[in-house]
């Protein structure tokens, strides 16, 4: 299957192209045709499986001809949070690059005079978070009478949030005729009540039921005492590979003051949350996506929706308390393609939120084991204390290498900052080409078999005692 196949226009084919997608995502393959042919949608999927260029593509090409008005979109998106609009916004833009279409973001937390500006000009996509839709609607600065299309993107967050009765009181301001497609990653009963009530003899598609039958991500929980959550943290963040990871804390505070140990502790990290003003928040995800940090501190609202790719790590520093969560936080990783592995501590305080993820998703999350521990066979000897220094201590200072904006493309150029661990692919290159045995490693027996990476073969640390069996 190509996206050729799917009747994609060839201006759309050549954008594909310049993205760098060889193939469309099963949700891409099901939905693309389906939208072409201005049916009703409602798709079943979480973030990571392309779900949003699955409506994007599509969408281009049904909005290419027609003519704008001012104050009247012709079609709208729905998101729940500003980071989620701001990021389908940057799809259009790079899948509509050869159309000429407009498209406004109207979100809270910027000025609205450029906002304003652009609707009365008139604009072919709108896409907005419900509050500022509805601000505006309100203060009669915009017509909703002229949209064809409506798209309702995490529908079942937008529940989280409070904002079915804002999306109930938009769509009833919208055309009767008009082609709607609802994404969510869970169908909780009001979600299913309202696809009834709004979308007319939509198809459904669904791709995966929960990200824990993701098969990219390799999810496990950590039963931990809540003091011992720290070291447990560093401990993984030094010994299992870890490229890129978001850790998600259920409080501001434990996100404030997590960022700063690990600051201190030598890890390059960077923090987002809800107490953070729009531009500070952007601003930190920029840094987050440039490289200049591998590891981001967040608090559910404020990281929902981030589309980093290559995230090689998500670490639930508590377990969510509310299950969907735990669905759009390990989202993040394992993203189209890519493999990822995500970490739920569970103390006791957290039994109830993982039985309730646990329930949500269908399936018991393996914990935590012997045979999961990923670490550099060289330095399993020299880690055994569990010190992340230790990991550093004998590798030479390099320049900082840098992801670039697009995971896998590293650059070369040399950093004023502190230098950073050398990111896996490299570390793995280098134990691939040179014995594990160093001065410094463990010492083994003459008949010890290699030990293929991953495999721990090293001393354990006191808190993977829970889960060894
Ligand atoms: P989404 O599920 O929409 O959040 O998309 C997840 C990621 O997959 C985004 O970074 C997209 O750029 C990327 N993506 C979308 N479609 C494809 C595709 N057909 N091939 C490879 N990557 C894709």
């Amino acid at each position: 299957m190509t996206f050729a196949d799917l009747g994609l226009s060839p201006e759309l084919l050549k954008a594909v192209e310049d993205a760098g997608y060889t193939e469309p995502t099963p949700i891409q393959a099901e939905a693309i045709p389906a939208v072409l042919m201005m049916k009703d949608l409602i798709g079943i999927a979480q973030t990571g499986t392309g779900k949003t260029a699955s409506f994007v593509l599509p969408m281009i090409d049904v909005m290419a001809s027609g003519r704008r008005r001012a104050l009247m979109p012709r079609s709208l998106i729905l998101e729940p949070t500003r980071e989620l609009a701001a990021q389908v916004a940057e799809n259009f833009e790079k899948y509509g690059a050869n159309h000429d279409l407009k498209m406004a973001l109207l979100i809270g937390g910027v000025q609205m005079g450029d906002q304003l500006k652009t609707l009365n000009e008139g604009v072919d996509v709108l896409i907005a978070t419900p509050g500022r839709l509805m601000d505006l609607f309100e203060r009669g600065k915009i017509l909703l009478n002229g949209c064809e299309l409506l798209v309702i993107d995490e529908a079942d967050r937008m529940l989280d949030m409070g904002f079915i009765p804002d999306i109930e009181f938009i769509c009833s301001k919208l055309p009767e005729t008009r082609q709607t497609m609802l994404f969510s990653a869970t169908m909780p009963p009001p979600i299913a009540k309202l696809a009834k009530q709004f979308l007319n003899n939509p198809k459904r598609i669904e791709v995966s039921r929960a990200a824990s039958t993701n098969e990219n991500i390799t999810a496990f929980k950590v039963p931990v005492k809540s003091r011992q959550k720290r070291d447990t943290l560093k401990w993984l963040l030094g010994n299992d590979q870890v490229e890129t990871a978001i850790i998600f804390a259920n409080r501001k505070t434990t996100v404030r003051e997590l960022n700063k140990q690990l600051q201190r502790d030598g890890f390059r990290s960077g923090e987002i949350h809800g107490d953070m003003d729009q531009g500070s928040r952007i601003k930190e995800l920029d840094r987050f996506k440039a490289g200049e940090v591998n590891i981001l501190v967040a608090s559910d609202v404020a990281a929902r929706g981030l589309d980093i790719k290559g995230v090689s790590h998500v670490f639930n520093y508590d377990t969510p308390w509310h299950p969907d969560d735990y669905v759009h936080r390990i989202g993040r990783t394992g993203r189209a393609g890519a493999s990822g592995r995500a970490f739920t501590f569970v103390a006791d305080e957290d039994a109830e939120a993982i039985a309730n993820v646990e329930k949500l998703t269908g399936s018991e999350i393996k914990t935590y084991g012997k045979e999961d521990v990923r670490v550099e066979l060289a330095k399993a000897g020299a880690d055994a204390g569990g010190s992340t220094d230790a990991v550093r201590e004998d590798e030479p200072e390099k320049p900082k290498r840098s992801r670039g904006k697009k995971a896998g493309v590293d650059s070369e150029q040399p950093s004023d900052e502190k230098p950073a661990r050398k990111p896996r692919r490299e570390r793995e290159a280098s134990s691939d080409t040179k014995p594990a045995r160093n001065s410094r490693s463990r010492r083994r027996d003459e008949d010890d078999e290699p030990v293929p990476a991953g495999e721990w073969n090293g001393p354990k640390p006191g808190f993977l005692d829970v889960g060894f069996g």
